[in-house]
């Protein structure tokens, strides 16, 4: 008895995290659409909790997540690789980034998905005192914190960015300093956040694995509540990101490859096996050693790819982005029963992009991201919101979404390697891109 419960438990755990959180959708909504066939419309407060406890703990990893992972992406690019082809290769990264999240948002304002959730209405009214007409440079000198310690208390995430940014980019000029035990200091911080940053991984790992349940419970309630029709929403979701992931493709990377002179039909072929194994595994990490390999078949000089496309796979989220755009409109959209107003639009295009050096390249790290992006726009995931319910849905599909943006990613970091390395003379003479 006692070996079949281990079996059962390893194999829940073995079985993959996505598929799992699918399926929690799936159980939950069949569930939710039996409870209100029955009248029932809200589940009994102890089943609710596991709900509520899902969306704790994605509050609670939060701002960890962020310090540790934007101090330790900052600080590994040597300032001597900074060198002309490291600014140029982080502006593209994040000016293709930037582009993304407004091919979200434009195409999330013509699809405007959104789930009809039953109490939104009220929702809406309590919205409405919010005008939207941000005050442009109070949004931007906020930026800067006055406290550190009151920016990581009240989790106001721009701050926090700003400050992890500073506290990284320094730490990268420290390293290599000449006064040796400054050096060997730097370098333990450096190990100490590094680490701090695993051991975030592993948690967000864990919740990973308790998301199903938690998901399953949330799309239970919001199904009970608000019948099937919302299911057509998630629809319209993927659609647009899917769009989105095309048009990015096509425009920017076609716009970029022409742009600098590289041939379209060579480049995509080759990219077509980096663009497959990222679709399949979900990770552009994983897909790393796919990505060199066909920047090394292309004919790029190891020296710039060696460098650029791990600095890509880890800042460069250009799928991630665009999701990010059509995702935080649908959960305005769904909660609050508007769109997004102008300087809305704006923060959230700043924050994806920032966000996007932040997310790991790794299955999911995205949704958690698009939590962040939904603190940094004042619309916390609040336990036992509409709003959690919302975020859920999307959590939901996150494995088909999943897949599309990160092909995307990974196609994004190698056309912005090969353009800058074609730019800078880093392009062998005996490439295929240059036939
Ligand atoms: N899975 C994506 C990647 O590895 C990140 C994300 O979840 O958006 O690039």
């Amino acid at each position: 008895m006692e070996g079949t419960k281990k079996g059962l438990f390893k194999a829940y755990l073995d079985f993959n995290v996505l598929y799992k959180i699918l399926i929690g959708l799936v159980i939950g909504a069949i569930a939710g659409i039996i409870l209100a066939a029955s009248g029932v419309t809200a589940l009994p407060a102890w089943i609710s909790m596991f709900g509520t406890i899902f969306t704790r703990l994605l509050k609670m990893i939060i701002i960890p997540i962020i310090v540790g992972s934007l101090v330790v992406g900052a600080s590994s690019v040597s300032p001597a690789n900074v060198g002309k082809v490291g600014i140029r290769v982080v502006l593209i990264y994040l000016a293709t980034s930037a582009i993304g999240v407004i091919i979200g948002l434009l195409l999330a304002n013509i699809f405007q998905p959104h789930a009809e959730l039953a109490d939104a209405v009220a929702k809406a009214a309590a919205a409405a005192g919010k005008d939207g007409s941000t005050n442009v440079w109070k949004v931007i000198y906020e930026i800067v914190p006055t406290s550190v310690l009151s920016s990581l208390v009240n989790e106001t995430v721009l701050q926090v960015i700003f400050f992890t940014l500073l506290f990284g980019l320094c730490l990268s000029f420290l390293k290599i300093s000449k006064d040796e035990r400054i050096a060997k200091a730097a370098q333990t911080t450096y190990e100490v956040f590094d680490c701090l940053t695993e051991i975030m991984m592993k948690i967000v790992r864990g919740i990973m694995q308790y998301a199903p349940i938690g998901v399953a419970v949330l799309i239970a309630e919001v199904f009970a509540k608000n019948g099937a029709q919302i299911a057509g929403a998630l629809v319209t979701v993927t659609v647009a990101c899917f769009i989105g992931y095309a048009i990015h493709i096509v425009l920017v990377y076609g716009g970029l490859l022409k742009i600098f002179g590289i041939k379209i039909k060579p480049f995509f072929k080759e990219a077509r096996t980096p663009f497959v194994t990222a679709f399949v595994t979900r990770s552009s990490n994983g897909t790393l050693p796919t990505t060199m390999a066909a920047a090394e078949n292309l004919g790029v000089d190891k020296e710039v790819y060696a460098f650029s496309l791990p600095l890509g796979a880890t800042i460069n989220m250009d799928g991630t982005a665009i999701y990010q755009g059509v995702c935080t409109f649908f959960l305005v959209m769904t909660v609050y029963g508007r769109g997004l107003y102008f300087g809305e639009m704006a923060m959230i295009t700043l924050l994806a992009t920032l966000a996007s050096i932040g997310t790991a390249g790794v299955p999911g790290a995205g949704a958690i991201m698009l939590a962040m992006v939904m603190q940094g726009i004042g619309m916390p995931i609040e336990p036992a919101t509409n709003i959690a319910g919302a975020y859920a849905l999307i959590l939901g599909i996150d494995a088909i979404l999943d897949m599309g943006r990160t092909a995307l990613n990974v196609t994004g970091d190698l056309t912005c390697t090969t353009c800058i390395a074609k730019k800078l003379g880093f392009l062998r003479e005996d490439s295929v891109l240059l036939k």
